[in-house]
């Protein structure tokens, strides 16, 4: 059955693309990867997002969000609705001088973030070869570092919350647990509980562990970006007794 666009188009505040010229500069990122997606919307603020998951769920498809879209390994592409959001989520929301954090929303640019934080003497470690353009939402989908990462680390040493909504719709918190908190979210009903569920439940394995240990690249690189770091989970206290209760990250 074909997807009517054109009821998404009149929830959204933002604009949709469904021509094959939009779909086609979309089809591609840095990469060498091509595949047309269905559309391209532009969303305008957090119901348009909330709109295009909804929709998304409704008609079998996928979004793709997308920020600068200089990824190396087709990150971006893909035959669902790419979810641009270089646009209109641009701001940089607060800024804590005192704890020296800030929370902005995806699309700033990372050196933009600097050149803002510069007159306060603070600056954002991380910094990829695309820093002029690349923006936080793909740093931390990517957890993007640079040349100095041994310094500075990558992104997620420096991630202290995500705002995030999940394929249903519900939105959630994702940062620092502590492990009774940890067991807290196991126990929700929800898509988050469950996801909370699952990695208990993988990562209290022995065998995964075991598995885990023994194929991910060893700690002393410090660059090793292969799919989803369960070897950092399985350094936190819920996984590790008896070690310090590590923050949670979720990337
Ligand atoms: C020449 C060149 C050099 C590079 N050098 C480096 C380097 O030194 N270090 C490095 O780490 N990378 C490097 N990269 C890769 C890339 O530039 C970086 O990883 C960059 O941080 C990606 O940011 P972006 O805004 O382009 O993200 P995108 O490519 O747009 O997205 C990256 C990922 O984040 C997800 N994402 C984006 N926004 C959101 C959101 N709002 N919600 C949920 N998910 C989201 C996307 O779905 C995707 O999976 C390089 C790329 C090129 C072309």
């Amino acid at each position: 059955m074909a997807i009517d666009f054109k009821q998404l188009q009149r929830k959204l505040k933002g604009n949709l693309f469904t021509d094959n010229t939009i779909r086609t500069l979309y089809a591609t990122d840095a990469s060498a990867y091509r595949e047309m997606p269905l559309a391209v919307a532009i969303p305008k603020d957090e119901d348009d997002i909330l709109a295009l998951i909804q929709f998304a769920a409704e008609n079998g498809t996928s979004v793709i969000p997308r920020t600068a879209g200089t990824s190396l390994a087709g990150q971006v592409v893909g035959n669902g609705i790419i979810v641009d959001v270089s646009k209109h989520f641009t701001k940089i929301l607060e800024l804590n001088k005192e704890e020296h954090w800030v929370r902005v929303q995806p699309g700033v640019i990372r050196d933009e973030l600097n050149m803002f934080l510069k007159p306060h003497g603070l600056f954002f470690g991380p910094e990829t070869s695309t820093a002029n353009r690349a923006m936080i939402g793909g740093m931390v989908g990517n957890n993007s570092c640079g040349s100095n990462s041994v310094v500075y680390r990558s992104t997620r040493e420096h991630l202290l919350e995500v705002n995030a909504v999940l394929s249903d719709g519900s939105k959630v918190v994702f940062g620092a647990l502590n492990i009774e908190d940890f067991h807290a979210k196991c126990e929700l009903e929800t898509l988050e509980g469950s996801i909370y569920k699952k990695i208990r439940s993988l990562l209290s394995n022995y065998d995964n562990q075991e598995e885990i240990r023994k194929e991910f690249p060893k700690k002393s690189v410090e660059r090793r970006n292969t799919g989803y770091a369960v070897d950092m989970l399985l350094e936190t206290a819920p996984f590790n007794a008896g070690s310090r209760i590590s923050r949670f990250y979720l990337c």
